[in-house]
């Protein structure tokens, strides 16, 4: 049986396929061994950024040997254009308590930082016992907040990106691939 799913033409709103669905899947699996290997012993949770982060947490847990549970988090740096507003919002906060515990954030894309700044600093606050990042995406350049993230995806140039979660007017996340969609969808 085929693993393909059947969306894996290009879409005809992106211009340019960026990241492939098999580069993803590899990644995945070395972000998600190089993670059991940091955290082995211990119990990690990982802490899912609604909505964009679903496909790349849950991807990733898929390659994860050690013992973790899993929470979500949904908050909001963007209004409806796309840029930063810096100003994040919590629309849903977690269901458990955070004290003593390792959390690993999993985040879709770091841009400006902001998103990550302000969770990591909650989250510690909180009394976590450590946070981490992994990011699907590091935009190169892009950061006004020096975030460390310790598992990288994909390092790619300032553009803004789609698929894979990343939604431009909430369409688009389930595109299989991280793509760069043309400027006529923009209106441009
Ligand atoms: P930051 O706070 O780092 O500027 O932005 C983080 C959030 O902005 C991401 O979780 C994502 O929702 C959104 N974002 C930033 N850059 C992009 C992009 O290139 N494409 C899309 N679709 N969303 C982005």
């Amino acid at each position: 049986m085929s693993i393909t799913p059947d969306n894996t033409a290009v879409h005809p709103d992106v211009e340019r396929v960026l990241v492939t669905e098999e580069e993803l899947y590899a990644r995945n699996k070395e972000l998600g061994a190089a993670i059991s290997a940091d955290y082995a012993g211990k119990e990690v949770l990982v802490v899912g950024v609604l909505k964009g982060a679903a496909w790349f947490l849950s991807d990733l847990t898929r390659h994860m040997t050690c013992d973790f549970t899993v929470d979500y988090m949904a908050v909001s740096s963007y209004g409806a254009a796309h840029k930063s507003s810096g100003v994040v919002r919590i629309l849903k906060d977690l269901e458990v308590p955070l004290e003593g515990k390792h959390v690993l954030i999993a985040e879709d894309i770091l841009d400006t930082g902001l998103t990550l700044k302000y969770l990591i600093r909650n989250f510690l606050g909180r009394g976590a016992a450590s946070v981490e990042v992994a990011a699907c995406v590091v935009k190169e350049g892009a950061q006004e907040e020096k975030i460390d993230v310790r598992y990288v995806g994909f390092v790619l140039p300032n553009e803004f990106v789609v698929g894979y979660g990343l939604d431009y007017a909430q369409k688009y996340r389930g595109l299989p691939y991280i793509g760069v969609l043309r400027p006529c969808v923009y209106g441009e």
